[in-house]
């Protein structure tokens, strides 16, 4: 049996590393732009050198053929569900299962926001570095603008931006002025339904020094300001800005089913069609956040649904919840919101501790080449 996986983030090498757990005969076969993978969900922290480049990537090909999984270096360029073909930049692959782990397609969403080439994308590597060196190059009375554009499913690495925007200025002593814009009029975890939760983070921002322009998103961004929804202009010689996401375009074109302009899936088991599973950034998941525990959990359900099917074998599936470390320079914290039928847990909580789990977190996740086991869910 042939299973195909495109992508090689979370989502992606946590299906090969599980179905390889499971099973040895199964002939699996990985395509993504790059061997080279980085976790970037530790990328704020590079901000304060707190991690360097080199501990937040690994080479994917090297571990995963190791373990009998073929790793193509490849861009997938168009997805066949009829003839259960996926043509890439290397030629044509087929498959008996597939497995479209392609992620949330940011740059392609970030390059269509007016204006875009005056900000700065607080996801990839470059945009982290070049806001780290704007940061530091900047000189008195700097005004600072982060934020996302329209519906965009991640905010806490905006949030984390800003604090440490913050710090970094606070720490070189120069007059600043830091603007971060929340698509919920509730504020910071305004999206959640538990108001204290935003009450005590709108608190916590502002007592930062962070003004929350609150129920605004990004609509252009000019070399000197940003334009929000509302039409109110922030003016800000340091502009960072997330957009919104989508599945990307290679496989918003596949014929599958969207919502959002997200694959729509089976829930829990990330089905997308009858041997196609769609997961993390790309798919609709049980929550709106787009996050790296969400992939893990989305391809774990996905895994799990598979393996009952093809071998007989029955693995848990999980909720996808919230979870979001912050690193706030000096300080830190944490939120987590996870739900199944019996328990609903809420946590939120300022503590600089918190950021060390989240680098032992992240070594775990680089070293072992995203194959963790708990996700920190509840189980369905
Ligand atoms: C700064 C920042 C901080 C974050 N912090 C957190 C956090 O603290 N906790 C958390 O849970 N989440 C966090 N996230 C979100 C998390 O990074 C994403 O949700 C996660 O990357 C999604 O995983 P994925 O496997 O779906 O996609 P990705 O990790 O994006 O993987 C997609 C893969 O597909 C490949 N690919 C894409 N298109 C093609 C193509 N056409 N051909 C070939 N290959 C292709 C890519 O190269 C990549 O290997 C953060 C995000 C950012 C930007």
């Amino acid at each position: 049996m042939k299973v195909l996986i495109l992508g090689s983030g979370y989502a992606g090498l946590t299906v090969a590393h599980r179905i390889r757990e499971h099973s040895k005969d199964i002939d699996i076969q990985i395509v993504s732009k790059s061997s080279l993978v980085r976790e970037n969900t530790i990328f704020p922290l590079l901000l304060t050198d707190e991690v360097k480049v080199e501990d937040t990537e690994f080479n994917a090909k090297d571990v995963m053929e190791k373990k009998g999984v073929n790793f193509v270096e490849a861009e997938v360029e168009g997805i066949s569900l009829n003839s259960n073909e996926v043509k890439t930049s290397k030629g044509t692959f087929d498959y008996d299962y597939l497995f479209i782990a392609l992620g949330g397609g940011y740059e392609e969403n970030f390059e269509k926001i007016p204006g875009h080439e005056f900000a700065f994308m607080h996801h990839t590597l470059d945009g982290f570095l070049g806001l780290k060196k704007a940061l530091y190059e900047a000189e008195d009375g700097v005004k600072v603008f982060v934020g996302n554009a329209q519906a965009s499913p991640i905010e806490g690495p905006s949030y984390q931006v800003a604090l440490i925007a913050e710090y970094i200025l606070r720490k070189r002593n120069k007059d600043r002025e830091i603007y971060l814009s929340t698509q919920s009029p509730k504020g910071v975890f305004g999206i959640l339904p538990f108001d204290w939760v935003s009450e005590k983070a709108n608190k916590y921002f502002e007592k930062r020094g962070i003004k929350i322009l609150k129920g605004k998103y990004v609509k252009e961004v000019k070399k000197d300001k940003v334009v929000l929804n509302d039409g109110t202009e922030v003016y800000a010689d340091i502009k960072s800005v997330l957009p919104t996401l989508s599945a990307p375009e290679v496989v918003r074109n596949s014929g599958l089913e969207l919502a959002n302009n997200f694959v729509k899936v089976e829930l829990p088991t990330f089905k997308a069609y009858k041997n196609v599973y769609a997961l993390g950034d790309s798919a609709i998941g049980m929550v709106p956040a787009k996050t790296a525990r969400s992939a893990m959990v989305s391809a774990e359900n996905a895994v799990s649904s598979f393996l009952r099917e093809t071998k007989g074998i029955y693995l848990p599936m999980y909720s996808q919840g919230v979870l979001c470390i912050m690193e706030g320079g000096d300080d830190g914290g944490i939120l987590r919101f996870d739900k199944n039928s019996r328990d609903t847990k809420v946590v939120f909580d300022i503590n600089r501790n918190y950021v060390m789990f989240k680098k032992m977190y992240s070594r775990l996740l680089v070293n072992s080449a995203f194959n963790v086991k708990f996700h920190a869910s509840l189980t369905i």
